[in-house]
């Protein structure tokens, strides 16, 4: 559906410690909409308990500054006691959110899903605007909006990744000198196996074999790989179809970090 650029609001959901690529969110809404409405509001619901939610970094007065910068009109924090009522109802997506992230984070993706459609309903924007760097969170995005008939658009942004490759994330000031040489391995292992498996027409047995060898050099560097596949990025099932959805996508660990990207195996170059 094609909304009046005048008469619309994009809305940008963020957990704050804001970098350039939630500001890229921020800059696309603005290019898109009237008004843009960025929350910071770190959701404790899609924490497990043994989760960061504590150290979680919190630069309220620099995210502000740096989301004002970007072109938020409006900043909306809500506290935790504001967003949830004692033993609050949630929404659970089905499938999509089963494996991987679903799987590794039980509950968390009952927390996103609860959360955004709280916000939804809320800011009530017309255009919403999400990272590709969460793959797994834009399927239940995706399946939240079309299932409880959120008349959203949902637009999925490109990830940007620091000069070395590293995806962006907020988790990235966690890591020590040492881990943060070692883990942009992570974006060139995806790379050089998403460019493997674009060239070469393998068999499914050979697909496995070759992320395990990947898998194999990330352990000798030191991550601790959580999962590593190559999945359908609507279904969020493995595949070992190489077509337009099918993407790399991997959770590892680095020291008490943990780091997740992903790649789309025909950008691959
Ligand atoms: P978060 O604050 O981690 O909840 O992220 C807020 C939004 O920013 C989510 O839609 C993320 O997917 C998106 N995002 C996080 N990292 C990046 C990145 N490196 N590039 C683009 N978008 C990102």
């Amino acid at each position: 559906m094609q909304f009046n650029r005048h008469h619309s609001r994009g809305f940008v959901p963020t957990m704050g410690a804001l970098h350039l690529g939630h500001l890229s969110l921020i800059e696309a809404s603005k290019r898109d909409n009237e008004q843009t409405v960025v929350s910071i509001f770190v959701n404790p619901t899609q924490f497990a308990p043994h989760e960061d939610l504590a150290k979680y970094p919190r630069p309220f007065e620099l995210d502000c500054e740096q989301a004002q910068a970007a072109g938020a009109d409006i900043i909306f924090a809500p506290s935790v006691e504001e967003m949830y009522p004692v033993n609050p109802s949630l929404i659970h997506v089905p499938k999509v959110s089963a494996l991987f992230e679903g799987e590794k984070r039980p509950g968390h993706f009952d927390g996103v899903a609860t959360v955004v459609a709280k916000l939804f309903n809320i800011v009530n924007p017309q255009r919403a605007y999400f990272g590709k760097k969460d793959l797994q969170q834009c399927a239940v995005i995706r399946k939240l909006i079309s299932d409880l008939n959120f008349d959203i658009e949902l637009n999925l942004m490109p990830t940007l990744r620091e000069a070395d490759g590293l995806a962006m994330s907020s988790r990235n000031q966690y890591l020590n000198d040492a881990e943060r040489l070692i883990a942009p391995l992570i974006f060139r292992e995806l790379s050089a196996l998403a460019l493997k498996l674009k060239t070469s027409q393998l068999a499914p047995k050979d697909v496995d074999i070759c992320l395990l060898q990947s898998e194999k050099v990330l352990t000798e560097n030191g991550l601790k790989v959580e999962y590593l596949s190559l999945v359908d990025a609507k279904l969020m099932e493995p595949t070992k179809v190489i077509d337009d959805n099918c993407h790399l996508i991997i959770a590892a660990r680095l020291g008490t970090t943990r780091l997740i990207d992903n790649l789309r195996v025909l950008d691959s170059t």
